[in-house]
């Protein structure tokens, strides 16, 4: 199965795409953790977008296509969830480009979505696991030891993008380029809207449901 998941920063694309991959057995193939990852192995590419990242930006089209072509050519049998990517028209005309020439589609494309007090709580107060990518919050859902991974005992540390200040650009450029994928997505067979404001596990049950088909 193939899955897009898109919305704003904040929304809980990562957490629910992780968890659902890993039930689906599928590849989560997330594109800030996949620039990350680039950006802390010192690739040509990861130099090339640590200035974007850091200031809130999206990333050159031509550098992340690049990068995600390679890994869902690696991941394309067994399947694959696509998170943070596509961010705009361009990237989803590439992406689609892509498809065609491999011959592989896209099953679901769900578009989640909360008010914007819901991500500016979440995004100022997310934690993240230095070791193994796990996701905590202050507030929401703190881990038992402070500054610890609960799963794998890794540190703590809050991205350098989710200072208030660069989040508030994040979000501005969302509104300007990725909102306009729902033009985009919103009349295809795959295209679903999910309510992402409510609590993580009901989100997860909507959205499993979404792509089992189920209740
Ligand atoms: P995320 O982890 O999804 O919040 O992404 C963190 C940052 O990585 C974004 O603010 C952008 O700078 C960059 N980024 C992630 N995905 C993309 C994309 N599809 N296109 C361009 N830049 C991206």
């Amino acid at each position: 199965m193939n899955i897009i998941l898109f919305g704003p920063p904040g929304v809980g694309k990562g957490t629910q795409g992780s968890r659902l991959a890993e039930e689906l057995g599928i590849s989560h193939l997330a594109m800030g953790d996949i620039l990350r990852a680039a950006v802390r192995a010192e690739t040509e590419a990861g130099l090339a977008a640590k200035g974007y990242m850091d200031a809130g930006k999206l990333v050159p089209d031509e550098v992340v296509v690049a990068m995600i072509e390679d890994k869902i050519l690696a991941d394309a049998a067994a399947g694959f969830l696509l998170d943070g990517f596509p961010r705009n028209v361009v990237q989803a005309q590439a992406l689609d480009g892509m498809l065609a020439k491999h011959a592989l589609k896209i099953d679901h494309t769900v578009f989640m979505d909360a008010p914007e007090e819901n991500l500016l709580n979440r995004l100022c107060g997310r934690l993240i696991c230095r070791a193994c990518g796990f996701g905590f919050h202050r507030q929401y859902s703190p881990p038992l030891k402070t500054g610890c991974c609960d799963r794998c005992g890794g540190e703590l540390y809050q991205r350098d993008d989710d200072r208030e200040d660069v989040i508030a650009h994040r979000l501005h450029v969302y509104r300007e380029q990725t909102a306009p994928l729902l033009d985009y997505y919103q009349h295809q067979d795959s295209f679903h809207q999910l309510d992402a404001s409510g609590e993580m596990d009901a989100v997860y049950g909507a959205l499993k449901r979404i792509v089992t088909g189920e209740g």
